[in-house]
């Protein structure tokens, strides 16, 4: 083990962890956020929808919080400091406002993460939100539904038409998987431009599914 990780796991055998929203050390009932920043989570949680086309039809983007300095924090951490045990409280985040909405026969996807990217994160975080809401609302959930070919580039600090070309034919909808017909509901951390979603959508609706829809849990603009 490097030193400095040793060091950093040594550490937090002793010191309280931080509240990653405001840094404050959680109290023995607290677990990722204290129950300052909770409050504000939950209180600043809300539905709203993002309308968005692909392939001639309606695309729906329900997310259920902005991306505040608070939520920017957790997804973050989330997706870039390795603490996928963050799910927990994004997926109930998410599926408090949205258990109305998921319901039914649908089947819930993530956004596919190209292998290589996998093994350098260890996890999809899009896929560990997917599978805690179907933990949650008991909906069916395949992780291979959509597949990701090629590596693009991160979608982070291109613009709208760039990201666009950047995934055109880079996704693909899993032949073997339960497409048609369906109602496919993707669930993801964050919506920005929708670009991503749209060709989720896109490869969906090409392999015949009846509709297509997405719940994340910020919109970020
Ligand atoms: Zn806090």
């Amino acid at each position: 083990m490097p030193i400095v990780s040793f060091l950093k796991a040594a550490c937090s055998l002793f010191l309280p962890p931080l509240c990653l929203g405001c840094e404050k050390h959680l109290e023995m009932d607290e677990k990722w956020v204290c129950k300052t920043c909770f409050l504000e989570l939950v209180g600043n949680s809300t539905v709203a929808i993002r309308l968005f086309r692909a392939s001639g039809q309606d695309l729906q983007v329900r997310y259920v919080t902005e991306y505040t300095p608070l939520v920017a924090r957790l997804i973050t951490s989330f997706k870039y400091c390795d603490r996928p045990g963050l799910v927990e409280l994004l997926s109930l985040l998410l599926f408090s406002r949205l258990k109305g909405f998921l319901t039914g026969n649908m089947l819930l996807a993530p956004v596919p993460m190209h292998a290589a990217k996998l093994r350098e994160r260890g996890y999809n975080q899009s896929e560990l939100l997917c599978s805690r809401v179907s933990g949650l609302t008991g909906l069916a959930f395949r992780p291979d539904v959509l597949i990701k070919r090629a590596q693009t580039p991160s979608q982070v600090k291109l613009e709208r038409h760039r990201r666009v070309r950047n995934l055109h034919g880079k996704l693909e909808a899993n032949p073997h998987a339960p497409i048609e017909g369906r109602h496919i509901v993707i669930i993801d951390d964050v919506v920005t431009t929708g670009a991503t979603l749209q060709e989720c959508a896109r490869a969906l609706l090409a392999r015949g599914a009846r509709k297509v829809s997405a719940c994340v849990v910020a919109s970020s603009l």
